[in-house]
C-alpha cells in the first residue's frame, strides 16, 4: 500500500548531498507514491499541496543515513558484557558462542530493538553482515520498519576458532544460491540479498571466487570482513569488484589501496570500533581510499562492539578519529563524514540510485531534526552543528519510502519501552542459560 502524498515544509535547511551538494534555505520538500517529487524553496513550492503537511520550521533536513556494516540481531540482549579490555580474538569468540545460543523468539526481539535504536536516530538502510539466524521472524520487523536491507547468510569453509557453523565448499555455495534466491527484493524490493563470506582467513579461494561468481550471476553483491594483506589474495582469485564491499579494511597498505581502486570495489569502516578497541582509527587508509575515489560507507558494527548504532555519533567519530590520527585537521572534513553516511554510502552498497541524497525521483527516505534545543544553537553552519554539535536523539520526524516512521521522536512502528524491557529480560536469560558470568564492571554494585 502507498504511503499518502506528503510535504514537509519550510525547513531551515536541506542539505540535499545531490550533485552540486546544495543546501537550501527554507526548504520544502513534497512526497508522493514513495518517491520525491520537489525540492525546493518553500516559497516555490508554496502552491503544491500534499494529503498530510510536516510543519518542519527551525528544522534541518537530510537524507536519511546508511549504515554499511551492523550486525543486527543478538547484541542487544546482551549489550554492555564486555569491559573495555575484552577485545579482538577473544571477543569474537564470546560473540559467537552467545550468539549461536539464542532462539528464534529472543533474536525477534533483539533485531526490533535494533531497528528501533537505528530507526530513531535516522539510519533507513543497513547491512547484516550474514549474523541473523532467524530472517523470517526479521522480515516482519523490517516490513513494518520500512527499513532497507542487505543481508545474506554467513559461510565459512575453513577450520576456525570461532563458533560458525563450517560446512563444504559446495554446500556453502549451495547455500549462498539458495539464500539469494529466496531473499533477493523481498520487502517491495528493500531487501537485497548477497554473498557473505565471513572472511579470508575462514574461507577457501573456491568459496571466494564462488561467492563472486553467484553475486555476479544474480546481480547482486558480496560483503566480507576484510584485513590487510589479503586484498591481493582476492584480486587474484577474481573475487574484487565493483559489487564487492570489503568490511574494516584494517592495516591495509597504499598497495591496496589501489588495487581496490582499480577492481572498483567498495569499503566500509566502523570508527567507533576502532576508536573503542584501541586500533588505530586514524592509520586506516580511509583518505587515501576517498581519494583514489573508492565508496567508503560508515558502519556501527554492533552493540556490543562499538557500542552505539547513531549515525550522527559515527560520522562524528569519523570526523573526530581522523583529524587525530593523522594530526591534520584537513583530512575527513564535516561533509565528507555526511557524505560517507548518505550518498556515498549508498554508492558502496549499490543503492545509489534509490537513496542516500534528497533528490527528485528518490525514494523519500528523509530525516528532520529538531534544532530547537540547545545543542543546535546558534545554528549558523548546519553541516557543522550537525557533526560536531548534534546526535541522534534530536531526529525528529523519518519518513521511509514516504511514510512517517518516527514521529516527535518516537518510532510509530513499536512501543520501545516495552522492547526494551522484554529485551532485558531475555538477556538475562540467555545469560544464566549460558552460564554466561556478568563481570559488572569495576566498581561494586551493592
Ligand atoms: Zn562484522
Amino acid at each position: 500500500m502507498l504511503a499518502p502524498s506528503l510535504k514537509i515544509e519550510g525547513a531551515r535547511y536541506a542539505i540535499t548531498v545531490d550533485a552540486r551538494r546544495r543546501v537550501i534555505e527554507d526548504a520544502s520538500v513534497v512526497v508522493d507514491g514513495g518517491r520525491i517529487t520537489h525540492v525546493g524553496q518553500a516559497e516555490e513550492l508554496r502552491d503544491v499541496a500534499a494529503e498530510r503537511t510536516i510543519d518542519a520550521t527551525g528544522g534541518v533536513l537530510t537524507p536519511a543515513f546508511v549504515n554499511g556494516h551492523m550486525h543486527i540481531s543478538y547484541a542487544h540482549a546482551v549489550r554492555g558484557l564486555f569491559p573495555d579490555d575484552f577485545v579482538g580474538r577473544d571477543r569474537l569468540r564470546e560473540v559467537f558462542r552467545l550468539q549461536s545460543a539464542m532462539t528464534e523468539e529472543e533474536e525477534y526481539w533483539t533485531s526490533l530493538l535494533a531497528v528501533i535504536e537505528l530507526t530513531r536516530s535516522g539510519t533507513l538502510t543497513f547491512v547484516d553482515p550474514g549474523s541473523t539466524r532467524y530472517l523470517d521472524a526479521c522480515l516482519q520487523v523490517y516490513a513494518e520498519a520500512g527499513c532497507r536491507v542487505v543481508t545474506g547468510t554467513t559461510v565459512i569453509d575453513l577450520d576456525s576458532d570461532l563458533a560458525l557453523p563450517r560446512c563444504p565448499t559446495a554446500e556453502a555455495l549451495a547455500r549462498t544460491d539458495g539464500f539469494i534466491r529466496a531473499y533477493d527484493r523481498r520487502l517491495q524490493g528493500r531487501l537485497r540479498a548477497w554473498a557473505m563470506p565471513f572472511s579470508s582467513d575462514t574461507a577457501s579461494s573456491d568459496l571466494l571466487r564462488g561467492c563472486k561468481r553467484l553475486a555476479d550471476t544474480h546481480g547482486t553483491g558480496m560483503t566480507i570482513h576484510h584485513n590487510g594483506g589479503s586484498t591481493r589474495m582476492l584480486e587474484e582469485v577474481g573475487a574484487l569488484g565493483s559489487n564487492v564491499l570489503l568490511a574494516h579494511a584494517a592495516g591495509i597498505e597504499d598497495s591496496e589501496v589501489e588495487a581496490i581502486a582499480r577492481t572498483g570495489a567498495s569499503v566500509v569502516m566502523c570508527p567507533s570500533t576502532s576508536l573503542k578497541e584501541g586500533s588505530g582509527l586514524g592509520k586506516r587508509k580511509l583518505p587515501e581510499l576517498l581519494a583514489r575515489g573508492v565508496a567508503v560507507a560508515l558502519g556501527a558494527d554492533s552493540a556490543n562492539s562499538s557500542n552505539y548504532l547513531d549515525a550522527v555519533r559515527m560520522m562524528n567519530a569519523a570526523a573526530l578519529g581522523f583529524k587525530d590520527g593523522r594530526l591534520d585537521v584537513h583530512v575527513v572534513p564535516a561533509e565528507q563524514a555526511v557524505e560517507m553516511a548518505t550518498l556515498i554510502g549508498a554508492r558502496a552498497l549499490g543503492l545509489e540510485s534509490d537513496t542516500g541524497s534528497i533528490e527528485v525521483g528518490k525514494s523519500a527516505d528523509l530525516v528532520l531534526f529538531e534544532t530547537r534545543r540547545a545543542e543546535w544553537r546558534a545554528l549558523l553552519d548546519p553541516v557543522n552543528n550537525l557533526i560536531y554539535s548534534a546526535d541522534g536523539r534530536s531526529v525528529r520526524t523519518v519518513v521511509a519510502g514516504g511514510r512517517v516512521v518516527v514521529d516527535e521522536g518516537r518510532v510509530v512502528f513499536a512501543d520501545e519501552a516495552a522492547v526494551a524491557d522484554r529485551v532485558q529480560e531475555l538477556g538475562e536469560g540467555l545469560l544464566a542459560r549460558t552460564r554466561t558470568r556478568v563481570n559488572s564492571g569495576r566498581w561494586p554494585v551493592e
